[in-house]
């Protein structure tokens, strides 16, 4: 295709639309055979990092940063997790919350892509901070939200205190709509895995497609309307539970 130079993706003081046209590929500290596209980082506002990890048959992943906690999503692919507890299979729809400091391997039996979110993980005192967790999507049950059957909210995470993250997954039926324009202190990383619609970002609308992702600042007015014919389903992380004024990385 001739270039044009058009595209979808806009970065806002407060939220940021990156499609895949505009990935810049690039090798990843610490992993071997793998591809990564940085899409949410604290360079452009954010205070967590979501990335995407394109691994080769036979990669490996590098470890995070001290203090940080990862979740990882599996959105192709085959892989095996070690840990000084044992191995376990992942496979697509499987996730992982992976607590700050604990040793893992992560090893690509095929080709696999992953969706990645970190963060510093924001301990307190007298709470013990969560453990490794392994699960998959299509174990979960899934809620209507706010009593919608056509809106569904999956929670990956339990929801307790010690985890300061948040991720799920929203699966909309065409036609279907967040019921109120929300406008909130959380922010968002949100990956769209499949379908499409409108999502709204400040006072823009932006038609979104699977493989966008999307970056939601603390209050920029936030809503989604899906379109199409095929539900439309995505991925997405927030903060939680952490005292507002200990604001934080
Ligand atoms: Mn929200």
């Amino acid at each position: 295709m001739q270039p044009s130079g058009l595209a979808r993706s806009s970065f806002q003081r407060n939220h940021a639309l990156i499609t895949p046209d505009g990935h810049v590929r690039a090798p990843l500290l610490g992993w071997t055979q793998t591809q990564s596209i940085t899409l949410i980082s604290p360079q452009m506002g954010a205070r967590f990092c979501q990335f995407l990890a394109l691994m080769a048959a036979g990669a490996t992943a590098g470890l995070p940063l001290p203090s940080v906690e990862r979740f990882i999503y599996v959105s192709e692919g085959r892989l095996v997790l070690e840990t000084a507890v044992g191995a376990s299979e992942l496979t697509v729809g499987s996730y992982v919350y992976v607590p700050s400091a604990l040793p893992h391997t992560l090893c690509a039996v095929t080709p696999s892509t992953l969706i990645l979110f970190e963060r510093l993980y924001h301990a307190l005192p007298n709470l013990v901070p969560p453990t490794l967790l392994i699960g998959r999507e299509q174990d979960v049950v899934g809620d209507p939200f706010m009593g919608d059957p056509a809106a569904n909210l999956k929670t990956l995470l339990p929801i307790e205190f010690a985890f300061d993250m948040a991720v799920n997954l929203f699966t909309f039926q065409p036609g279907a709509a967040l019921p109120f324009v929300e406008m909130h202190v959380m922010e968002h990383g949100l990956s769209m895995l499949q379908g499409g619609g409108i999502y709204r970002l400040a006072d823009a609308w932006y038609p979104v497609q699977a493989s966008d992702t999307i970056w939601i600042a603390a209050y920029c007015p936030q809503w989604f309307g899906a379109l199409g014919k095929t539900p439309a389903r995505y991925l997405y992380y927030k903060d939680i539970h952490r005292d507002p004024l200990e604001v934080r990385l």
